[in-house]
């Protein structure tokens, strides 16, 4: 018989993951990761960060390799950089890329990961509008922030927006931020956390305008954008604008595939697609969470390697469904923010700590169970909050909430089986602030 053959598509986090957690359990069989850029795979979030400043010393692209060239040929993992994956044939099990080649497969893996959202106005493609994903949108980027002080702005108050108006901030740059809801990472964030990091901003100087939108953008004679015109009316400088609105993912080789795509590809828990021959990894998943109601895609490291994990177990034979609790982070001037779980149907919130020092913790409950803290500066209280919720907690609002609570109290409690999330309606949010 011979050995299996494992083809990837996508050489970012999730796809570099699974062929090295394949290799990691001892799978014998061909490995082949393709991707569509020219480089080694690399780590995408300081390319927001570090990369632009060069505060962190990730300044050059090697520092940024996720593994260096001899790790593909020590684990016998087939790199084919700078080419894309056009067809999938799942009858005969063969992915054909853009350059002719056929590699036929016994389990196939996209990896495909997402774009920036383009934003829909007029002048949006004028010199000098530009977006962050990749390792190129970086240079571009950094070569722009890199010179005398210039109006920046930033549309979008989600992760890759606020980050880099920090960034831009850092670096000397006026910086306007231009977000189309009410609040900053609406999303991702509870509303007190939104209103303190939105401040935080402010307290640097970004002018943050909340629940405005972009009407247009115009440019001077050459082409080069230089006024940005919001809702209203109102005409704001714009030497630089940078677009972050979130991301669309890429399911397009899915769906000429005819396997089921939504808002990304869609998955079973085991995160095989609907050819259990396919699995789908990382940002282009959309998955079932356990405990929740309808699928989930979740754009996140944590998310991707975890992903990429269960996926390699799965195609050894030893697959089990995916349960891994969401984490996230992010850096914006001195603040290291850590999300643990998903807070979003949160019904009540607990503040733990000094929101005035930037060290404190939002714990969310829904129907009095723990199911995400967001942290400022306060990393033990993300790890132990990791674990809590991994093991499933019985930590009440209540218990948050006492005079002197402190979390390293529960980091050895014993973890009880996870409950199943209940489904319930949002309440009312009380919130509850506890000093630490
Ligand atoms: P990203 O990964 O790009 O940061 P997020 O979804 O975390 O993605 O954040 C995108 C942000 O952009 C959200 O806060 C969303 O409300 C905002 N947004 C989306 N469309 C527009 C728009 N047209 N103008 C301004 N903000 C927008």
């Amino acid at each position: 018989m011979t050995s299996p053959r494992v083809v990837v598509v996508g050489a970012g986090q999730g796809g570099l993951e699974t062929a090295a957690a394949l290799r990691g359990r001892g799978f014998s069989g061909r490995i082949t990761l393709v991707g569509d850029e020219c480089v080694l795979p690399y780590q995408r979030p300081p390319l927001s960060k570090g990369f632009l400043t060069g505060a962190t010393g990730a300044t050059d692209p090697a520092d940024l390799e996720l593994r260096p060239a001899s790790f593909f040929a020590t684990q016998g993992i087939d790199l084919v950089p700078g080419d894309r994956a056009e067809r999938i044939d799942r009858e005969c099990r063969v992915l054909h890329l853009e350059s002719g080649a056929a590699l036929p497969y016994d389990h196939l893996v996209l990896a495909t990961g997402a774009r920036p959202r383009p934003l829909p106005v007029p002048g949006a493609g004028l010199s000098g509008v530009l977006a962050l994903r990749g390792l190129r949108d970086a240079h571009t980027l950094r070569r722009e922030l890199s010179g005398p002080a210039r109006h920046l702005v930033v549309v979008g108050a989600g992760f890759i927006g606020l980050e880099l108006a920090a960034t831009a901030r850092t670096l000397g740059h006026e910086v306007t931020v231009v977000e189309a809801q009410s609040r900053a990472l609406a999303r991702a964030l509870t509303p007190e956390m939104s209103a303190w990091l939105t401040d935080e901003h402010r307290r640097q100087g970004v002018r943050l305008l909340l629940s405005r939108e972009v009407a247009a953008l115009h440019g001077d004679p050459s082409g080069q954008v230089e006024i940005m015109e919001l809702d209203g009316g109102e005409r704001i400088p714009a030497e630089l604008v940078v677009v972050g609105i979130g991301v669309l993912p890429h399911t397009e080789l899915a769906a000429e595939a005819d396997l089921v795509v939504g808002d990304g590809i869609v998955v079973d828990e085991r995160l095989r697609t609907s050819d259990p021959a396919i699995h789908a990894v990382g940002d282009c998943a959309r998955f079932p969470r356990p405990g929740a109601r309808g699928h989930t895609r979740i754009e996140s490291v944590q998310n991707a390697s975890d992903q990429a994990r269960c996926v390699a177990a799965d195609i050894c034979g030893e697959g089990a469904p995916y349960t891994a609790v969401p984490w996230f982070w992010s850096e914006q001037y001195a603040v290291r923010l850590q999300i643990a779980g998903l807070t979003a149907g949160h019904d009540e919130v607990v503040l733990a700590g000094d929101p005035g020092e930037a060290r404190f913790s939002v714990f969310c409950f829904q129907a009095g169970r723990l199911v995400g803290v967001e942290s400022v500066n306060r990393p033990a209280d993300h790890g132990i909050a990791r674990r809590l919720l991994a093991g499933g907690t019985d930590l009440s609002p209540e218990e948050v909430g006492a005079p002197g609570f402190d979390l390293k109290q529960y980091q050895r409690a014993p973890a009880p089986a996870p409950a199943p999330a209940p489904v319930t309606a949002p309440r009312e949010r009380p919130v509850h602030v506890a000093h630490a």
